[in-house]
């Protein structure tokens, strides 16, 4: 069984018991057994094709979840809106898994969005981020790179991930994960912890070439590797998933990764990212310069 880390709900009003259960035969059929869904977009989002209020999206998403300990709901927040803490509150209050934010108009290290994001973290929830090119229709691209998001090394505790391997700029994504990683084994403060969400984003020619960098860097990345598709609940898309899933397949079998690291990257990453997963692990950072690596004990947070 697979757990999805990027599932997006398409459509307002979607939701009713016959829907639900058409997206789960479906995953199923993709060998998907959950994973983690993405509310609709906040009214200020580009996105948003509705005005739904901030209250419906939540509740969409909770109908969408509920009664499913495999389905993660993420709340969907711009953090510059004026009610943004209002709308976290209520989403806390409903026990949501995590927050899903794309910076499509100011950088990650704005400091009202900064301040939104500490408070998240203090919260023990994750933040689920869009990096990369954003279709978007928008000059946009500059605030989604991967090193605009070094800011959040200052926020303790934070638990985030960079969706697509900010494709095009796979390799500055690794960069960056490598720096939180050396920074966590340098700094007892930095204990930000960056995941790598491989959802694609990468066309399919890129796709062995991001992957060997990811996997063959010499980072310590098993731990943090969360397999998605950015599918849709409404019309599951069988094909897409199963196709990319068969692509990295074939792509991972050249690394000859064991059946302990896969297990990581298609479900049990998402659940340590998501906060429900009891597993203690630890990690070797790379030392400065990157010469060396050096053993860090017990869990990483
Ligand atoms: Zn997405």
């Amino acid at each position: 069984m697979i757990l999805d880390g990027h599932i997006h709900i398409s459509l307002a009003g979607d939701f009713d018991g016959d829907t639900k259960q058409l997206f789960l035969e479906k995953a199923s059929q993709a060998g998907v057994g959950g994973g983690l869904v993405i509310s609709l977009p906040p009214a200020s989002s580009q996105f948003s094709e509705t005005q739904l209020s901030n209250e419906q999206r939540l509740h969409d998403l909770l109908n969408w979840c509920q009664g499913d300990p495999a389905l993660f709901p993420f709340y969907w927040i711009d953090p510059l809106e004026d009610d943004t803490q209002v709308q976290i509150d209520n989403a806390l209050a409903a026990n949501i898994s995590g927050f899903k934010v794309i910076c499509n108009c100011f950088y990650p290290s704005d400091p009202v969005a900064l301040d939104v994001f500490r408070y998240i973290a203090a919260k023990n929830r994750p933040i689920l981020f869009h990096s990369g090119i954003l279709w978007d229709g928008q000059p946009s691209s500059k605030y989604n790179m991967p090193a605009a998001f070094e800011a959040l090394i200052e926020i303790p505790k934070l638990r985030f991930a960079l969706a697509h391997i900010s494709w095009p700029w796979c390799d500055e994504h690794i960069a960056v994960y490598g720096k939180f990683l050396n920074a966590y084994g340098n700094r007892k403060d930095a204990t930000a912890e960056m995941f790598i969400d491989i959802s694609p984003g990468t066309p399919e020619l890129y796709r062995r070439e991001a992957l060997l960098k990811v996997f063959r860097v010499g980072y310590d990345v098993c731990h943090n590797v969360i397999f998605g598709s950015d599918s849709f609940t409404r019309n599951y898309n069988i094909d897409w998933v199963k196709r990319w899933l068969d692509i990295d397949r074939k792509i991972l079998d050249e690394f000859e990764l064991n059946k302990e690291a896969l297990n990581l990257i298609y479900v049990e990453n998402l659940r340590r990212f998501v906060g429900i997963s009891k597993h203690h692990i630890s990690r070797t950072a790379p030392l400065q310069g990157q010469s060396g690596f050096t053993e860090l004990p017990g869990d990483i947070r």
